[in-house]
């Protein structure tokens, strides 16, 4: 626990240090949950939405882009049920004085149990050498099947309470499972009670006029309201889908993870409108294209999971969350859901107007059902970042600190070097900088000695140090130094822009889903 607490700080500190994520507002003590994304931080947040879009919209003929307004009108909420229904259980523990999310606390307890089924591994695998088989053993292990029937007994009695708003069994649960606050080790709990997490403003200029409006705590109803808009003006056929990527604010209860839970925080939302009764397909579908999508960033299999939901929404049928293994566990990075015909049908009901398709093969109207995958923007951010920090141990006894970022969304591709600072180098620098920019984001670096610039530039995430010699004024070749390998290669300057090209090209890593 001290080791992941000691890695998620230090993700935390290298994000400031090297110009990714700061605090909101940090000359006034910052604002709880609120973070600004600085110089590096912004170009890589860009990466990921542009890797995230050409992967939804440019790929597919049948999904196209909105960029809906962040007001909305407030009878939408009231449709779509976030004004009833969008709450979280929360409980104070009395002598911390802090506060919790119950069923947070509920699934934490239960993500215990996971550690230690994966600790039982790990002993077993090593008693067992080669012949050791996961699978069998986490199927037929006593003590493994043990721990997996009391977490999923958890979970449904967790989410039966939940779901028929048995507030008091939510926390007879907490003691029951004699969960402490995790602060002060205190078990002396209040009740759980729900907690509305929208941002509530204002639209108008006198008080008495004025309309009460919400942020919208999701992208997804902007694209609800527009369905009808975009199918005629499109001339979309079912299936298709809906594809935006957005601001979302929400008064999170428990805000104490970074970016991984913020009040304010950017979602990509693809909503894919269906013919009712083939949910099913389209839900494994889904499934497996962002699954898909997620691994062909080469953060590791094993750090991702399903986790299908015991409790479902208002609105859904079926839903999954993919899980990333982040510094503190398991938690959701991406939610899938099957969201049956419950938003259109509510929208009419609300609006009075019909929100349907005319199928001409079936020769009949109806309301579309929804398929939607949404992923979390900054929570990605901090998964490809988190990954990405490591500390090496090198082989001449040194240690370094690299950002392996996948290159594809490193915010600089390369950096150019002149080796000294005289000689006529740095214009040789500055002349490969002004060539490669058109065409990759690129940095010059000439200050410290070589070694230390690209220290520097590993723990930057740059792929790619360039390095300009003495050499190079005679044959026009340049060092090339990989920042995963450390290898370096000598090449002639005419070939940077394909080599570099190779390795941060969308094209080639999206081809690897
Ligand atoms: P959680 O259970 O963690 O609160 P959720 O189930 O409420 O998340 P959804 O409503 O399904 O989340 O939102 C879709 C995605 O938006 C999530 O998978 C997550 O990546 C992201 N997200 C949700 N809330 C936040 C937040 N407060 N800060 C950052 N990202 C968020």
């Amino acid at each position: 626990m001290a080791k992941q607490e000691d890695k998620f700080k230090s993700v935390i500190s290298h994000a400031k240090e090297y110009g990714y994520v700061f605090q909101s507002s940090e000359i006034y003590d910052g604002l709880s949950a609120v973070y600004d994304y600085a110089q590096n931080g912004v170009e890589l947040k860009k990466n990921i939405r542009e890797y995230w879009w050409k992967a939804m919209v440019q790929m597919n003929e049948n999904i196209v882009g909105l960029d809906s307004a962040i007001f909305m009108h407030p009878t939408t909420w009231k449709a779509s049920g976030h004004v009833d229904a969008f709450s979280d259980p929360l409980i104070d523990n009395k002598d911390s004085k802090k506060r919790y999310r119950a069923d947070v606390l509920i699934e934490d307890y239960v993500g215990k149990l996971d550690t230690k089924i994966e600790k039982e591994v790990k002993k077993a695998a090593k008693r067992f050498g080669d012949s050791f088989d996961k699978t069998q053993f986490l199927e037929t292990n006593p003590r493994v099947l043990g721990y997996k029937e009391k977490g999923n007994a958890i979970l449904k009695r967790m989410g039966q309470s939940l779901e028929k708003e048995d507030l008091a069994d939510v926390k007879a649960l907490i003691e029951e499972l004699g969960i402490a606050c995790p602060l002060s080790g205190s078990k002396n709990w209040t009740d759980v009670k729900q907690f509305n997490l929208m941002f509530g403003t204002k639209l108008g200029a006198s008080a008495e006029s004025a309309m009460d409006l919400y942020l919208r705590p999701e992208t997804a109803q902007g694209i609800f309201v527009n369905f009808l808009n975009v199918q005629k003006t499109g001339r979309m056929k079912i299936p298709f889908g809906i594809a935006q990527t957005g601001k979302a604010f929400r008064n999170e209860i428990v805000a104490r993870q970074f970016i991984f839970r913020m009040r304010e925080f950017e979602q990509m939302e693809m909503q894919f409108f269906i013919k009712p009764g083939t949910q099913q397909e389209w839900y494994k579908h889904w499934k497996d294209a962002r699954l898909k999508w997620h691994l062909s960033l080469g953060m590791g299999e094993d750090n991702y999971r399903f986790h299908d939901h015991e409790k479902l929404a208002h609105y859904a049928d079926a839903a999954a969350d993919i899980e990333f293994r982040f510094p503190f566990g398991f938690k959701e990075l991406e939610g899938i859901h099957s969201r049956t015909d419950f938003d259109l049908k509510a929208h009419e009901e609300h609006s009075g107007k019909k929100l349907q398709f005319f199928d001409h093969e079936e020769n009949k109207s109806y309301v579309p059902y929804v398929l939607e995958t949404s992923i979390g923007l900054d929570r990605m951010f901090l998964a490809v970042f988190s990954n990405s920090l490591q500390e090496e141990e090198l082989e001449n006894g040194t240690a370094r600190t690299v950002l392996k970022l996948p290159s594809v969304l490193a915010p600089t591709k390369a950096a150019i070097l002149p080796l000294v600072k005289k000689d006529g180098l740095p214009e040789v620098a500055r002349k490969i900088v002004e060539d490669l920019k058109w065409d990759f984001a690129v940095s010059y670096d000439e200050k410290d000695a070589v070694g230390r610039r690209y220290r520097r530039q590993d723990a930057n995430g740059t792929p790619f140090c360039i390095t300009v010699d003495h050499d190079t004024l005679e044959d026009n070749s340049v060092t090339i130094r990989h920042r995963d390998t450390m290898e370096q290669k000598r090449v002639p300057i005419s070939e940077l822009k394909s080599i570099i090209e190779e390795e941060v090209s969308m094209k080639n890593w999206l081809l690897r889903m």
